[in-house]
């Protein structure tokens, strides 16, 4: 009898099965790939970021999704500190970096696999096996590819979601979700760039722009976002707009998106009393922007308000001086979309947790039936948080499921 089959070797396939295995259960996992965790290895531009630093209440703080508490049980069960334990046990060293990203010392995304591999059984692992359907029966699953039927009581659906489907996730896990009448959050793209066509048609001067300090308003609201950018030859990304491109994607299903940018750590005050102090008046103006900002950016930004390169402070009338302060604080990029599910690293939606157990990720709708990883509604900003709930909640499902 198997005690239990899983779908899908990501990181939260991969830990329900090293929790399998240490309670020495019966079980099969699947994987469509020839190889285990496809996507991990990509991950972390293939050094992985598998875990950070975060406390179970700072870590959920820094989620932005709505039913952040649900992830509180599975975290206590199994937080970063447990995930450092679980490698370091393996002997994969983890390094901190930026002060709160954990990656293998080695740097490579393959230790991690391993190591998540290492007591896993090979006679428990069927690769090159899609999983076709699932179907309920009074007793439990039935789990068919194509040509063959496996039976259990209890099921991880381990699937992923809709990004990067070349590594696999294809959203088959929805697919049934939907099918055992659970509530589905339709996918959407997360911690991924944004495409401006004002930026594309300005990459001459743009792109290749970084600032590291940075701050963004979407469409003149209250709430500023603080970060690192990067104009692209298509738009922007980097960590701060990766950080905002979901609530980016969701304003631009009401409207049009204007980004406000400041381009300078100089004040208003600063900025005016630069331009007005005397010893600045015969300097040219291209040498105050270049103070106050990049000098790429101090470049364009004078073509931009249609200034001559030789301009004079003292020619600069008070219009011009509220021209600068607001091109300097105010500078406004207009959005025309958000990369697409697909290209995003990663994928907000998935199956609702109203109707999870958020102990033990076991359907409240089907017994013996969990959903983990990426396939579920929950996701968090990129920093080694979403490998996290992955292995996490994979850990929290396998560790409520018993032989009969
Ligand atoms: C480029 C990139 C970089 C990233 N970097 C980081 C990072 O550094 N840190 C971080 O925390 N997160 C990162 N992420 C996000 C992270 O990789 C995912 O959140 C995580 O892999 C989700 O794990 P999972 O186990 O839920 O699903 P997945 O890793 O998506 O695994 C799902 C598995 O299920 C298999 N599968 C699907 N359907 C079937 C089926 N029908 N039959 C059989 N098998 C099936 C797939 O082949 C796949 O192997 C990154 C994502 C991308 C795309």
């Amino acid at each position: 009898m198997i005690d239990c089959l899983i779908i899908g070797s990501g990181p939260a396939g991969l830990m329900a099965a090293n929790v399998l295995e240490r309670n020495n259960l019966n079980y099969i996992l699947f994987d469509k790939n020839a190889t285990l965790g496809r996507k991990l290895l990509i991950t972390g531009g293939t050094r992985c970021n598998v875990t950070n630093k975060y406390n179970v209440a700072e870590f959920i703080d820094q989620l932005k999704i709505k039913n952040k508490r649900f992830l509180y049980s599975s975290l206590s069960n199994f937080g970063t500190k447990d995930v450092l334990e679980f490698f370091n046990n393996k002997g994969v060293l983890l390094s901190l970096e930026k002060e709160y990203q954990y990656f293998p010392k080695s740097s490579k995304s393959q230790d991690i696999i391993d190591a998540l591999r290492q007591t896993i059984s090979n006679k428990n692992i069927m690769l090159n096996t899609k999983i076709e359907s699932i179907e309920k029966t009074e007793e439990g699953y039935h789990v068919k590819t194509n040509n063959h039927s496996y039976f259990s009581k209890n099921v991880i659906i381990a699937t992923g979601s809709k990004s990067y489907p070349k590594t696999g996730s294809t959203g088959d896990g929805v697919r049934w979700g939907k099918e055992f009448n659970h509530e589905i959050v339709p996918f959407y793209p997360a911690e991924t760039h944004i495409y401006s066509s004002f930026v594309k048609r300005n990459k001459e001067f743009l792109q290749g722009i970084t600032i590291t300090d940075c701050e963004v308003s979407i469409n003149n609201q209250k709430k500023i976002y603080a970060g690192g950018l990067i104009f692209t030859h298509f738009g922007i990304s980097g960590p701060l707009i990766q950080n905002i491109s979901e609530l980016i994607y969701f304003e631009l299903q009401k409207s049009t998106v204007e980004l406000k940018i400041r381009l300078t750590s100089y004040s208003e005050e600063q900025i005016i009393h630069l331009l007005e102090s005397k010893e600045n008046q015969n300097k040219r103006l291209i040498r105050i922007l270049e103070k106050l900002t990049i000098k790429r950016l101090a470049k364009y930004l004078l073509l931009n308000m249609k200034f001559r390169e030789d301009k004079l402070v003292a020619s600069i009338s008070k219009q011009d001086i509220q021209l600068i302060v607001n091109k300097l604080l105010k500078f406004s990029v207009l959005i025309d979309h958000v990369e697409s599910i697909q290209n995003a690293f990663v994928n907000g939606g998935g199956i609702s947790t109203n109707e999870i157990n958020p102990k033990t990720m076991e359907s409240k709708l089907n017994r013996g039936l969990y959903f983990v990883g990426e396939t579920l509604n929950v996701h968090g900003p990129i920093g080694g948080f979403n490998i996290t709930i992955a292995l996490s909640t994979g850990y929290s499902a396998a560790s409520n499921i018993r032989r009969d």
